[in-house]
């Protein structure tokens, strides 16, 4: 059987051992884990992975390789194989044991679904998972884990640290993979957490982060004006002690918290989502 890597299926095989030993390491495994592996591909992380713990879970989309992950894995009894789409899929409702990790190299095309589906959003966040470790392209790696003030800094950045402590393990050239992507990978680790300082209205911070970062280039009090006025923005900013200048890329994510905590306050929830889409 041909297991030729599948375009439309964003499959490229991981061949480097030492990205693969960084991965295990990064997920810190035990024998009492219960893992889900997210697109196992030819199952070269899942082999590694059914060493030690107590269950892995894996879902395919790809039915050929599916065929010949239950040839490879025949003899392994803690190995669940499932076909489908990750993002269609109840989980709920298909595992009796519920996993606590999530380790996978996960197809790069459906990145920000993927995320979304395993942490959940701000205004309703997921914690199933104790620990979450993914292989995704460097860039997204680098948004994710970004500090307020750097280029990258962005919604995405945002949205992730609040929901879970990030945390860039290692680069992975593309090279590490065979066929090699166009870009670079990178390992990070995203352990969900409750943010220590915790926003009042998580609805309207979602929203905030939203708009705030839609347009770049505008300072944060045009781009929030459809949800507050420049001057009540620059009451709470002073409040702050953040310039009135402020774009949306310095503000650290504590401080967004705070700013929407603040607004929240200021703005009657009527008037807040009068032009709301969400
Ligand atoms: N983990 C493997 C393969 C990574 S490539 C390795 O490291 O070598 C990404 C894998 O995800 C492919 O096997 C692809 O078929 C699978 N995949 C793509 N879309 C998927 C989806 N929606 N749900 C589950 N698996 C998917």
């Amino acid at each position: 059987m041909s297991m030729r890597p599948q375009k439309r299926f964003a499959q490229h095989w991981l061949k480097s051992e030492k990205a693969l030993q960084e991965i295990i390491t990064a997920a810190q495994l035990s024998p009492e884990d219960v893992v889900l592996e997210i697109g196992p591909g030819t199952g070269i992380l899942t082999k590694e992975l059914l060493k030690t713990v107590k269950k892995v879970s894996a879902i395919e989309l790809d039915q050929a390789l599916m065929k010949h992950l239950q040839e490879k894995f025949r003899q392994k009894d803690n190995l669940i194989l499932i076909q489908g789409d990750f993002l269609k899929l109840e989980l709920e409702s298909i595992l009796r044991e519920k996993p606590n990790k999530v380790v996978a190299n996960i197809p790069y095309n459906i990145t920000g679904p993927i995320l979304e589906k395993l942490l959940g959003s701000i205004a309703e966040p997921n914690r199933k998972y104790d620990r979450i470790i993914l292989l995704v392209q460097k860039e997204i790696a680098e948004r994710i884990c970004a500090e307020s003030g750097s280029k990258t800094f962005g919604a995405l950045s945002v949205r992730t640290q609040y929901l879970a402590e990030c945390e860039l393990i290692s680069l992975v050239p593309a090279k590490a993979f065979s066929p090699p992507p166009k870009v670079d990978s990178a390992i990070i680790s995203l352990t969900p957490r409750v943010f220590p300082q915790s926003a009042t209205s998580p609805k309207l911070l979602e929203k905030l982060v939203k708009l705030g970062f839609a347009n770049r280039r505008k300072m944060l009090r045009n781009n929030l004006k459809s949800v507050i006025s420049p001057e009540e923005l620059e009451t709470i900013l002073k409040k702050l002690e953040i310039s009135s200048m402020v774009r949306a890329e310095a503000i650290s994510v504590f401080d967004w918290v705070r700013l929407a905590n603040c607004v929240e306050l200021r703005i009657p929830s009527r008037i807040r989502y009068k032009h709301s889409s969400t």
